[in-house]
């Protein structure tokens, strides 16, 4: 399993997701909710990553191919884990139903059916099409404790999940409009 994108400890826990997302949100007044946070991830990654899976469909590109390929904004955001601005996205008030792929290699991450207004400024989603089509990685930058999300067949950076979504997950998948690309359903 390879160590920087994935939890190994994971099996060893035994948390109670709903309970941790719960606390999360009671905690969230008091700014310690990141820890709960950290957890909840911690606990629910078994069952939306299987780290190693996705390898067989792994891109990889030089950094000078990336940037020739993307635009400014796209090789920022997904190459070098930029985030673009809030309510800047193309798909912040977006409603169109499809399908979100990633903007570096085409993988389908999201489908409007699971996305939701979270008032955040960014395209929110409460699930992924598929648990393989993305890996997390814990973020420590900016001094937060967060967790990114990359797409599992490029890693490209997408954005963060935080474990303040709506039901049936609990989660908010928290994404650049810039790291997706919206294919309207046939
Ligand atoms: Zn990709």
């Amino acid at each position: 399993m390879d160590q920087a994108n994935g939890f190994p400890e994971f099996q060893d826990l035994a948390i109670n997701r709903q309970d941790l997302v719960k606390n999360v949100l009671s905690d969230r007044e008091s700014g310690d909710h990141y820890d709960a946070f950290m957890a909840s991830v911690h606990d629910l990654n078994p069952v939306y990553s299987v780290p190693g899976d996705g390898d067989d469909m792994k891109i990889e590109k030089t950094d000078a191919q990336w940037q020739q390929e993307l635009t400014d904004e796209q090789y920022h955001v997904c190459r070098q884990k930029g985030t673009e601005r809030p309510f800047s996205g193309e798909y912040v008030h977006f409603d169109g139903q499809g399908a979100y792929s990633c903007v570096c290699c085409g993988q389908v991450l999201f489908e409007s059916t699971t996305k939701f207004d979270a008032g955040c400024g960014w395209p929110s989603f409460w699930e992924v099409v598929d648990k393989e089509a993305v890996k997390y990685i814990e973020d420590k930058s900016l001094g937060m404790d967060r967790i990114e999300v990359v797409c599992s067949a490029c890693e490209a950076h997408l954005g963060h999940v935080f474990p303040d979504g709506p039901e049936p997950t609990g989660l908010r998948y928290c994404m650049n409009s810039v790291a997706l690309e919206f294919k309207q359903e046939d």
